[in-house]
């Protein structure tokens, strides 16, 4: 058996897991809620750093009530990136400094990659078109060849980042994802909104600023429901167009936004429509979360994959088609 212990840090959740072949041993986690305004990359890193011995210790105290010992640890893996640099930085370090002390080996995961694996292993799907939604990424993905294919991506920012944004202008605190769902949730009529898809790609700070201006004009309940409706619609159009192309017939949602009812909704039409599978994961495992990072560790573990010291320096803009995909044929 093999037994990793994940850490998760690359924005205002820290968490850290401990996972095996059978199952999810235990998972702790710290969120850095902010006082005003967004995610400020320092305060969040200040958080992570003072939370790190507490977090790490639950998981660890878990895994104890389990029958675990530390030395049953066979890795530590990290989320090297993507990222805010000072809270991946953070993280990084006290992975390294566990990896020596524990004198196990460290392994540098792909943030993104991990919140695909991690919704494959829960819903069971094996070769789905992934739309990974969250703060700050936006992207259709799908396997071919040994490496996940970036197919299309948001030019700008997340959709996530454009909710909050919006959120925020309307004095909401953050995440303002969710309360965005909520106030859409009683609009009636739809305001008119830029619907930007170029190819495969979006975009969405325009978005925001139509519904900042909109705001002055009509109901807010309104301008939330067609800021949601446009996005998504947007999202919905170019995951079709990638299982179109790719003739694939399963569809997974990963990241936070993906747990919007509404998101859900349009995706689960389109899918019905098509005669394709939809899956979403449970909720804790959309959102940022050390099992992921402790699952697509073990994955890369057990493939021979691990991270030396010298080259698990934190890539803040890592991309999910930077990696070399080494356990998936074989496990097909
Ligand atoms: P992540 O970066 O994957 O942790 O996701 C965080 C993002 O998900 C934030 O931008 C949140 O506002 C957003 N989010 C969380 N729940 C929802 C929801 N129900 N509807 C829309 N966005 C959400
Ligand atoms: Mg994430």
């Amino acid at each position: 058996m093999t037994l990793i212990l994940g850490l998760e840090g690359t924005a205002w959740n820290l968490s850290a897991a401990l996972v095996s072949e059978e199952r999810v041993i235990h998972e702790a986690e710290s969120t850095y809620k902010p006082l005003y305004g967004g995610i400020h990359p320092r305060e969040a890193a200040q958080h992570h750093a003072s939370e790190l011995k507490n977090v790490v210790t639950q998981a660890l105290r878990g895994a104890k009530k389990e029958g675990f010992s530390l030395n049953d640890i066979d890795a530590v893996a990290f989320s090297q990136g993507p990222g805010m640099g000072p809270c991946i930085r953070t993280v990084a370090t006290a992975a390294r400094a566990l990896s020596i002390s524990l004198k196990t080996p460290l392994i540098g995961v792909n943030h993104c990659i991990a919140h695909i694996e991690i919704g494959r292993w829960q819903c069971g799907t094996k070769d789905p078109v992934v739309l990974y939604v969250s703060g700050a990424n936006s992207q259709v993905l799908a396997y071919r060849s040994g490496r996940y294919r970036i197919l299309g991506e948001t030019l700008d920012i997340g959709i996530g980042n454009a909710l909050d944004k919006f959120a925020r202008y309307l004095g909401l605190s953050h995440p303002g994802g969710p309360k965005i769902e909520e106030l859409a949730s009683k609009g009636t009529e739809y305001v008119y909104m830029p619907y930007v898809v170029k190819g495969m790609d979006l975009s969405f700070s325009g978005l925001t600023t139509s519904a900042k201006d909109a705001i002055n004009h009509h109901k807010t309940e309104d301008v939330c429901y067609s800021l949601q409706e446009t996005a998504f619609a947007m999202l919905t159009e170019v995951a079709e167009r990638a299982m179109a192309h790719l003739w694939k017939d399963e569809m997974l949602l990963a990241g936070g936004v993906g747990a919007n009812r509404r998101l859900q909704q349009m995706l689960q039409t389109m899918c019905h429509d098509r005669g394709a599978k939809f899956f979403v994961p449970e909720n804790k495992y959309l959102k940022d979360n050390g099992t992921m990072i402790a699952y697509l560790g073990l994955l890369m573990f057990n493939s021979g994959e691990t991270t030396p010291i010298e080259k698990s320096v934190v890539k803040p803009n890592y991309r999910p088609d930077e990696v070399e995909v080494t356990w998936r044929d074989k496990s097909k």
